[in-house]
């Protein structure tokens, strides 16, 4: 492979006048640089700042986040979506205080092996943290070294990753871990995005081949070309009495232990006059026990990796108590902001209540 010290240089004195002053830059605390790593796999840097502030100020550290429970958790973890990842943080700071005595492993492998930390998350907490030389190949590495070096391997498979891995492992050479791995992937997040780079006021303009093919979008190739699939959520605020009621997910899905009103789910969309003609309600409401019904919301768009998400919200007062099944609690409808909830719920709570 060629020379590739000319890129390191390029890289660091890029990053040393274009880099965010962001709070988990500048410091060596494996704990904050782990959080802000899993807050910022799913969202974008504006919206993750508010995440991890509010996040590191309710649990400054690994114990009192292991301490706290479950459900707070989720709650300051509200609207970020990919719940699981909440579950795994705090799962795996209680095997840091129990395994570890409350300090951080300091080598990859104990790192690697704690639940939700993926080889790239062990690389990022490791190289920020103790300067150890393993490269963090994140979305923003695949796109800036594929268009530098016009890779066709797919990003996608264990093949392309290990591909990339090594690559950027030899670009980064002798220079401070930590310091290369936040220089690349800053560059590939402000300099080397996803559509319309600024190529022409790139550092690599003259060296990159896809700006000078004219086939920058055409890369990062991937294999898997993610497939979407509908699903409809009809959603039943049902009211009695300043009373409502919550389901509570138990399957091992995205949404596992937040609550949500009972709902209906559906492949195809459903007419209201055929949900209403044909009573298609959660289970322990009839039509005889409905006062009044009222479509508040319809078609309410969320996007997930893998569906796309219709919200409907229909309100139901009813005429006498439900019995209701032990997946479903009641609660006073003015306590509901206590429970942690999706993204879908929390549109609904503030448009509507
Ligand atoms: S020239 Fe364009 S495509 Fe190439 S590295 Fe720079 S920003 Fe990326």
């Amino acid at each position: 492979m060629e020379n590739t010290e000319f890129i390191t240089k390029k890289l660091i004195d890029w990053y040393k006048s274009n880099q965010r002053t962001l709070p988990w830059r500048g410091t060596n605390n494996p704990y904050k640089i782990w959080i802000s790593e899993i807050i910022l796999q799913q969202t974008r840097v504006v919206q993750g700042l508010e995440y991890y502030i509010r996040f590191i100020e309710r649990f400054p550290d690994v114990k009192t986040l292991a301490d706290a429970e479950e459900q707070e958790v989720l709650k300051y973890w509200q609207g970020l979506g990919y719940y699981s990842r909440a579950r795994n943080l705090h799962a795996a700071a209680r095997t840091v205080r129990d395994q570890y005595a409350g300090k951080f492993p300091e080598d990859y492998e104990s790192v690697l092996n704690l639940k939700g930390i993926g080889e790239y998350t062990a690389a990022a907490i490791t190289s920020f943290a103790w300067d150890l030389p393993y490269p963090v190949v994140d979305g923003n590495v695949f796109r800036f070294l594929s268009r530098l070096f016009l890779i066709d391997e797919p990003i996608d498979t264990q093949k392309g990753k290990k591909y990339f891995t090594a690559l950027a492992g030899q670009i980064m050479g002798n220079v401070s871990p930590g310091l290369f791995n936040q220089a690349i992937m800053e560059f590939g997040a402000l300099q080397c995005i996803p559509s319309s780079p600024d190529c022409m006021n790139c550092p690599f303009c003259d060296n990159c081949p896809a700006y000078g093919k004219r086939v920058v979008s055409d890369y990062p190739v991937k294999k898997n070309k993610t497939k979407t699939k509908d699903l409809y959520l009809y959603y039943f605020h049902i009211r009695r009495n300043g009373f409502t009621y919550l389901y509570i997910r138990k399957d091992k899905g995205i949404w596992q232990n937040l609550f949500e009103f009972p709902l209906i789910e559906s492949e195809k969309a459903i007419e209201p006059e055929v949900l209403i003609k044909n009573a298609i309600f959660p289970e322990f409401i009839s039509a005889e026990n409905i006062d009044s019904l009222r479509f508040v919301v319809q078609n309410r768009k969320h996007v997930l990796s893998h569906r796309i998400l219709y919200a409907t919200f229909i309100e139901v007062s009813l005429n006498e108590e439900p019995e209701i099944p032990n997946t479903v609690i009641r609660i006073k409808e003015k306590d509901i902001e206590q429970y942690p909830v999706h993204r879908l719920m929390e549109y609904y709570m503030k448009t509507q209540l």
